[in-house]
This record gives structure tokens, C-alpha cells and sequence, in this order.
């Protein structure tokens, strides 16, 4: 009678570790293969007898075994279960996925948990490492990641030109301006205005307006450097804020665009447009109370670039 029951309870306990769809490993302390459930197996292509008694890292080479041991020990010597997240680790066992191939799609994500098994004497001899199959909530959380990477970027992105749009590098700007306020370093912002511009739409139509402004554009970020920000501010206006550099070399790098343009050819079907550009060019100063005022300089040495004849780049208090 009691050999039939304990023949039960084998048996049912052996088909509830065969159907469930999580895997579970159990491993003594030599990391040997203890229990290898039928989720393992499928997954896995490797039947309980063939592994059994076997290192788990001679089978799966794609586990750190030096990680594994440090992070199942406190399992052994603390008896307490330890978490893995697929955010930490996006799996421990390498297993495919039936999912279209995706980017990020290619294996299954899994959540571990590894727990102690204690024996009757107490002693815990043993680890079961429960193995969670992830994969559509990581997805998903990535797809959501992804899809927000590109909102984002969208958001600080002005649509014509691919330069940032001015509410971004405002907000860039009065970052710096905060950050020039406490360090006092040399900093300088640009202002950029087309000469002329309602007359390339007068002439050319507006199409032809938005080609030379793309094309300013490509040149203005050409000429500048990776940490310089630039951004188009309005219509036919461009403003650049370059961190760390004295007006003098500004006004050098400035000089070159407006030299470019004034030898550029924008060609619109059938026409050929020339165009050029004034610059208006302030350096911070302390005396400046907020980042309008800064701006503000710059805008009006454009205006005096403007007004003595255009094509000109004019540096504020100068
Ligand atoms: P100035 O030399 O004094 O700057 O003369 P301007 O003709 O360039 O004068 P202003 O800066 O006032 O004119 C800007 C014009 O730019 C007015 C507007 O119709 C045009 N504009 C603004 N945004 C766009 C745009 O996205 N595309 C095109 N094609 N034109 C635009
Ligand atoms: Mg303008
Ligand atoms: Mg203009």
C-alpha cells in the first residue's frame, strides 16, 4: 500500500514537472544535473538521461560559471532564493524563440530564480534554478523603448532640416547659459539669417525656398564640430551654441561658412540659386542675467551685419 501511494505521488509529481511551462533545473554543488524537466528538454534538445549527473557548464557554454557560482552561493550558504531579471541578464540558458526574426528577437528572454533545496539533515545540497520564459513582455518592453528612442528624437528634430528645432536647443541653450553662469568659461552663441530669403521664394517659389534652406543647413553642420549645438531657429534663421570657444575662433569658423554659401550653388530644377548669409556672434559675459539676454546680443549684431550691407559677420560690442 504504501509502496503504491509514494508510486503516485512520484508519478503525479512527475507529470506536473513535465507540463508546466517554466524549466526547472536542479543542480548539486559540483553544479551537476540533477532534475531536468521536459520544458528544459524541448528547449534544450538534450533528454534528462543524457545530462543527468553532467556540469551544467560543460552543456551550456554561454554560462558564466564563474558568475553563476557567485551569484547561486548566498542560495547555498545563506538558504535564501536569488533573482535574476531578463533587464540584468536577458537570459541564462541560450534557447531559440519560434518568433519572427526581430531585432532583439532571436532568443528567448528569461527571469531566474535559483532557490535552495535542503536535505533532512537541513544541509542544503542542492539548487533548483527555475527558468521563466520571458520573451513576449521583453519584447514588448523593448518595442515600447524603441518607439519612445524615436519620439524623442522626433521631438528635438526640426522636420526640414534635421537640425534640432528651436524649443530643444533654447533648452540646450539656457543649460549652457546656467553652466557658464557657475564656471565662467569662454562660450559663444550664432545667430544665422539668409539674406534676402522672401526674394528665393518670389523668384523661385517656395520649394526652391525650403532646397537653399536644407542646404544652409547641411553647410552649417558640415563646418561645426560634434559639440557645438545647432539648431534652426525660425524660418530662414539658424542658431548655433558653441560650448567652450572664445569669439575669436568663432568668428574664424563663422567667416568660413559665409564664405561657402557666398560660392554655393543651390540647384533647383532648372535654376541656379545664390544666396548668402549675416552672422551675428556674441560671447557670454557674467553681466548677462538670463539666456534672452545673450541671445538677444547676438540677434543684434545680425541686425548690424543687416544693416551694413549683408553678407557679413558682426561680433557683438564690437
Ligand atoms: P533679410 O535680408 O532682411 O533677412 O530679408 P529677408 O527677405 O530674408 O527677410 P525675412 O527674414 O523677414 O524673411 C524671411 C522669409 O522667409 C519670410 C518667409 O516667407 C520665409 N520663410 C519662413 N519660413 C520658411 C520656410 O520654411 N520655407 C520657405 N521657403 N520660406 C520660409
Ligand atoms: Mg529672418
Ligand atoms: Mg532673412
Amino acid at each position: 500500500m504504501a509502496v503504491d501511494s509514494t508510486l503516485a505521488e512520484m508519478h503525479w509529481k512527475h507529470d506536473l514537472l513535465g507540463s508546466i511551462e517554466i524549466g526547472i533545473v536542479v543542480l548539486n554543488k559540483n553544479y551537476e544535473v540533477q532534475v531536468w524537466n521536459q520544458f528544459m528538454e524541448n528547449h534544450s534538445n538534450i533528454v534528462p538521461g543524457f545530462i543527468k549527473d553532467k556540469s551544467i557548464f560543460e552543456f551550456f557554454p554561454e554560462i558564466d560559471k564563474n558568475w553563476l557560482i557567485r551569484k547561486a552561493e548566498p542560495a547555498f550558504s545563506l538558504r535564501c532564493p536569488v533573482f535574476v531579471i531578463w533587464e540584468q541578464r536577458p537570459y541564462l540558458f541560450k534557447f531559440g524563440t519560434n518568433r519572427p526574426i526581430t531585432s532583439h528577437g532571436e532568443h528567448m528572454y528569461q527571469n531566474i530564480t535559483i532557490f535552495p533545496l535542503a536535505s533532512l539533515s537541513g544541509q542544503v545540497e542542492q539548487i533548483c534554478i527555475v527558468v521563466y520564459d520571458v520573451t513576449d513582455e521583453a519584447l514588448n518592453r523593448l518595442g515600447i523603448q524603441t518607439l519612445n528612442k524615436e519620439l524623442e528624437k522626433v521631438s528635438r528634430v526640426d522636420g526640414l532640416t534635421g537640425l534640432f528645432n528651436r524649443r530643444y536647443w533654447e533648452e540646450q541653450f539656457e543649460l549652457e547659459f546656467k553652466r557658464e553662469k557657475r564656471n565662467d568659461k569662454p562660450a559663444s552663441v550664432v545667430m544665422i539669417d539668409i539674406d534676402h530669403f522672401k526674394k528665393v521664394n518670389d523668384n523661385y517659389g517656395h520649394p526652391a525656398g525650403d532646397d537653399v534652406i536644407r542646404a544652409l543647413a547641411k553647410l552649417i553642420q558640415k563646418a561645426s564640430r560634434e559639440t557645438d549645438v545647432c539648431g534652426r531657429y525660425g524660418g530662414e534663421e539658424f542658431a548655433i551654441l558653441l560650448p567652450d570657444t572664445p569669439v575669436a575662433n568663432v568668428e574664424f569658423l563663422t567667416e568660413r561658412i559665409r564664405r561657402l554659401v557666398e560660392k554655393y550653388t543651390v540647384v533647383h530644377e532648372e535654376h541656379e540659386i545664390k544666396f548668402t548669409i549675416s552672422v551675428g556672434i556674441a560671447g557670454f559675459e557674467q553681466k548677462f542675467k538670463d539666456h534672452v539676454q545673450w541671445l538677444e546680443a547676438a540677434d543684434q549684431a545680425l541686425y548690424r551685419a543687416k544693416l551694413s550691407g549683408r553678407n557679413k559677420v558682426v561680433v557683438a560690442g564690437e
